[in-house]
């Protein structure tokens, strides 16, 4: 049972939230209060808190880092108005939320929300060990990421929040250079291992609201919901610049990103596709951008 603690000072919006997760199978705390909830988070253990940012008595998203001090390990979810989806954007790119629901609810979307933080725990705990879970339809038996067939439903997902709220969304589709000359090299096998440690060392360098795919043999794509071109090129370069003794293989990566227009999934993902065969042109182990020309 995962235990959820909700906080939010509007008693609509405690039952609302009560109601529909418990129906859902989730085990839910309502309160309040900063008071309370400290007080129970002593007795008790949540795996997932959704609050709202403004509760009474305290300064502003100042509280996010007493709850993570409280109950290590905890997601925080931020309960926002409509309206003022710019506070939970903040505490998101600082990285003290794993994401955001608005209010007033759409209960399906609390709920996707809540999946993927129970996913992302699974993942981090699965990886790297046989599990029982594989016919969970949407994880890669290999590396334990989300595979392409769940890639289509979240990044439809973000797409239409990205959006609804003006936000700016890129994508990262990469690929090994000369895997097929790792292969030859080293074994079929070898080959497997650099494939399930990269899909942890990806995992470690993105944030946790991101989401990572293996999208083919050993080309994964990550998806950067609420990020600027300049973040995501940051990111990029990160991946580029592993551990090399972690990870005894170079990669090219295209970068593909919106804001003012938005693309569809399949223009954001071709765009990806094409700014990378533009990486491989020129050389491989680099990061390249779409631009027109790529095409
Ligand atoms: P490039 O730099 O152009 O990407 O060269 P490459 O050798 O990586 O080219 P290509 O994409 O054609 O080859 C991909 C290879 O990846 C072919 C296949 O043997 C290998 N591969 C795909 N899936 C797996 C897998 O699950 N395990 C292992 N070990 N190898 C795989
Ligand atoms: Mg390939
Ligand atoms: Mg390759």
């Amino acid at each position: 049972m995962i235990n959820i603690l909700v906080i939010d000072r509007e008693r609509a919006v405690r039952q609302v939230l009560k109601e529909g997760l418990s129906k859902i199978g989730y085990s839910v705390q309502a309160v309040s209060s900063t008071a309370e909830a400290l007080k129970l988070l002593e007795e008790k253990s949540f795996s997932i808190i959704l609050t709202d940012l403004r509760i009474p008595g305290v300064k502003g998203i100042e509280i996010l880092k007493k709850f993570k001090h409280q109950g290590s390990g905890v997601s925080i979810i931020a309960i926002v108005p409509y309206f003022s989806v710019k506070l939970a954007i903040e505490a998101l790119s600082k990285k003290q939320i794993f994401d955001y629901v608005t209010k007033p609810f759409n209960i399906k979307e609390v709920e996707i929300v809540l999946r993927r933080v129970v996913d992302r725990d699974y993942l981090l705990r699965q990886i790297g060990q046989k599990d029982l879970y594989q016919e969970m339809a949407i994880i890669d038996g290999l590396t334990g990421l989300y595979n392409r067939r769940h890639l289509d439903e979240m990044l439809t997902r973000e797409i239409e929040r990205a959006r609804r709220y003006r936000q700016p969304l890129a994508l990262l589709m990469m690929d090994i250079d000369d895997f097929k000359k790792y292969n030859d090299t080293h074994g079929h096998l070898a080959g497997d291992k650099l494939l399930k440690d990269l899909a942890k060392l990806l995992l470690n360098a993105v944030r946790a609201a991101d989401m990572i795919f293996r999208y083919g043999g050993e080309e994964f794509v990550v998806v950067l919901p609420h990020t600027f071109k300049q973040e995501a090129v940051e990111v990029a370069k990160r991946i580029l610049n592993l551990d090399k003794r972690k990870l005894p293989a170079t990669i090219s990566i295209g970068l593909a990103y919106f804001l003012d227009e938005v693309l569809s999934k399949d223009e954001l993902i071709a765009q990806a596709d094409s700014a990378l065969y533009q990486a491989k042109r020129l050389g491989k182990k680099q990061i390249c951008l779409y631009t027109e020309e790529t095409s």
